[in-house]
């Protein structure tokens, strides 16, 4: 599971540290990207 830095309005927007948006100025939201759904099954929380 991936996660990075993203800006909520410039999805474009892609990095892996904390920072600014290059557009807009907005701190970046850290994002977590999900895997591929493979394990649909297996979503139970532990
Ligand atoms: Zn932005």
């Amino acid at each position: 599971m991936l996660s990075f830095y993203s800006c909520l309005k410039h999805p474009e927007i892609e990095q892996n540290k904390q920072g600014t948006c290059l557009k807009c100025g907005m701190r970046l939201k850290a994002i977590k990207k999900e895997g591929k759904k493979e394990d649909d099954h297996s979503s139970h929380n532990l």
